[in-house]
């Protein structure tokens, strides 16, 4: 009867046929490990009051069918907390409380676990738990992971030999030390987590933050705790995230989860599941508050932030097709209807017109003509696209799935270009996918020299299980091989950075000023509108309100700079540094109606000498 109800809750839930599988398969396996002892033993303390004895009858008794009902048929709009929610009839209430226990949470991979980091906390937070920054006082560690390339994965395994220590020396203590799997890597290895680190106490998938109270009590008792369900509709649309900087200028918003594509290499499909949107309503609330916060800068996040899609509203779900980017098509069948990425960024870009908007990672196909006219048009929105065009070679594109060709990308460029004069772009490669061969690997070398890209982001291919590529293809690319080609983009993309980011030496800058350097502590850092890294000097400076007074910029300002030189960052992940001379004006707001044409050009410095508060010219 039990098995049937987790049946049940397994296939409502998720709808999609072999994860469903799967999911279910850890759920029944979790089950299994959660009758056995442990081996991190509760403390003997805890045996002797009985807590121990009295939970493990009470998960043996499990949960009921009107549970597995309630939680089937459970609406969108899900309580923000564990406390709104009835505890599973294996728990108290009370377990489910935090009790000032403190939380440590490590943060890898993407913007979007920066900001599931954030959503996670807030889960945690409103169940009681407190938030520590130092790892020896912490009572609960989550690490929220990334598994897109292997050296992801090593770099976790890597820190759980390391958390292994402290977890021993603290077995015998009060308070034993509880550790947990988050995100992807919790998705999309399951059970081989905790086969091969039995230290690990818990595993929680990216649409199962809200479970953490449960899974976390569950840990508490000393079993081993999993849930790794994928959602079709889990946004998190109204959990607020919390983050940890007082004095940050900038937040992400998540606008969307999951993708559709299934590029052949990629194993997000697989670990964040389905593509699904939050609602407008929603994002602009929490856009609002960020705003009265004081934020001065805002990035949208998504898998594809510009497939943005939102169904919720029965009235926009009509039978208009999606415009794609002109030669570009899709890998599953068109969807239409519902509320695209050009009406919210439409409407986020009004919350506050001296708040500035970013958004990533884009899919190439999303550009349609209306959202480059919208970034063109809105002043604050930012002048800045990353196009991820992963090969330059359209025989690889094709391995790759990713619905165009090198010409129907090179024509996306030129079109951005033309539509949003003086934009920076971006993009993501990888070099050494399944059959590059040297001819196709130089025309990746020819599409970085043609298009010249202001930042880049370089991989080497990783083989993922579960992946087409890893099914249908053969990762017959050498080790060596792969590294030597990205050693040459990277050299290359560097050459051709260098040269485009030079046209900003000695050009007027806004820099939206973030805080001190950490090169040296004369000088602050910001970063521009093409999201470029610029550092300046910490000198008193104009005030761009009142004329004649001299005052220091603070995280949240926004200064005028003239860059004086470009430099490349280390590392793969390629970005590029501008150091700056001379600073010659201050305000606290752009007045964003002065910012017209090409912002690059030396021309727009009367322009900004006349910077004025909003407020005080309107
Ligand atoms: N959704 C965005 C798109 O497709 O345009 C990109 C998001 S993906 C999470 C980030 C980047 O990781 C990809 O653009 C790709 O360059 C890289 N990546 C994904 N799978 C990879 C793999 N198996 N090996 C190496 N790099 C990979
Ligand atoms: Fe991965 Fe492709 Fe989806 Fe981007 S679009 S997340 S690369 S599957």
């Amino acid at each position: 009867m039990n098995s049937l109800q987790c049946v049940l809750q397994a296939q409502r839930s998720l709808r999609w046929g072999p994860l469903a599988a799967v999911s279910w398969l850890l759920l029944r396996t979790c089950r299994a490990h959660c009758s056995l002892p442990s081996p991190a033993s509760p403390s003997p303390e805890r045996q002797e009051n009985g807590v121990q004895k009295d939970f493990s009858s009470r998960l043996a008794t499990g949960p009921t069918f009107q549970h597995f009902l309630r939680s089937a048929s459970a609406p969108q709009e899900k309580p923000s907390s564990s406390e709104a929610e009835d505890p599973p009839p294996y728990l108290r209430k009370e377990e489910l409380l935090g009790r000032q226990r403190k939380v440590y949470l490590e943060t890898y991979g993407c913007q979007m676990n920066v900001n599931d980091t954030d959503i996670a906390w807030s889960i945690l937070q409103k169940s009681g738990y407190l938030r520590t920054g130092n790892l020896q006082e912490a009572d609960v560690i989550l690490l929220v992971t990334c598994s897109i390339r292997e050296k992801a994965e090593q770099t976790i395994w890597n820190r759980l030999h390391q958390l292994k220590t402290l977890k021993t020396k603290r077995l015998h203590s009060r308070a034993p030390l509880r550790i947990g799997i988050l995100g992807c890597m919790a998705e999309r290895l399951k059970e081989e987590i905790f086969n091969r680190e039995k230290m690990v106490d818990l595993l929680a998938g990216p649409d199962a933050y809200r479970d953490l109270p449960r899974l976390l009590a569950v840990a508490e008792s000393g079993q081993q705790a999993a849930n790794v369900l994928l959602s079709l509709d889990e946004t998190y649309a109204d959990v607020l995230p919390v983050q940890m900087s007082p004095s940050a200028t900038s937040a992400f918003v998540s606008i969307m989860r999951g993708c559709d594509n299934m590029c052949s290499y990629c194993i997000v499909p697989f670990t964040r599941g389905r593509e699904r949107s939050r609602p407008v309503a929603s994002i602009l609330e929490e856009v609002r508050k960020l705003s009265d916060q004081g934020l001065k800068e805002v990035t949208l996040l998504g898998q594809n932030v510009n497939s943005f899609r939102d169904n919720s509203e029965v009235q926009f779900n009509n039978a208009v097709s999606t415009n794609l980017s002109r030669g570009f098509t899709t890998n599953y069948k068109t969807k239409q209807g519902g509320l695209r990425f050009s009406h919210l960024l439409d409407q986020v870009s009004q919350v506050d017109p001296e708040m500035r908007i970013r958004f990533t990672s884009p899919h190439p196909k999303d550009f349609p003509d209306e959202v480059l006219q919208l970034i063109q048009e809105r002043d604050n929105i930012c002048k800045q696209i990353h196009l991820p065009a992963q090969s330059g070679s359209s025989r690889v594109l094709e391995a790759m799935r990713r619905g165009y060709s090198r010409e129907a990308y090179v024509e996306l460029v030129h079109h951005l270009r033309e539509s949003i004069p003086g934009v920076c772009l971006s993009s993501d490669f990888i070099a050494g996918f399944c059959g590059e061969t040297e001819e196709d690997h130089q025309h990746t070398v020819s599409l970085l020299r043609e298009v010249q890209y202001n930042t880049g982001f370089l991989f080497a291919y990783s083989m993922r299980q579960k992946t087409r590529a890893y099914h249908r293809l053969k990762d017959d690319v050498p080790e060596e091989v792969k590294l030597r080609r990205l050693e040459e983009l990277i050299t290359v993309f560097r050459e051709e950075a260098s040269k485009v980011n030079k046209i900003s030496v000695g050009c007027t800058q806004l820099v939206l000023v973030e805080g001190l350097s950490k090169r040296s502590v004369t000088d602050l850092c910001g970063r521009n509108d093409g999201n470029l890294k610029v550092i300046f000097p910490d000198t008193e400076m104009e005030d761009g309100i009142n004329p004649g007074l001299k005052v220091r910029a603070q995280p949240g300002d926004y200064v005028l700079v003239k860059p004086s030189s470009v430099h490349p960052l280390c590392g793969k992940e390629t970005r590029l540094l501008a150091s700056c001379s001379s600073i010659f004006s201050f305000c606290h707001f752009f007045w964003a109606a002065e910012r017209r044409g090409c912002w690059l050009c030396a021309q727009q410095e009367e322009v900004w000498r006349s910077c004025l508060p909003l407020k005080e010219k309107t």
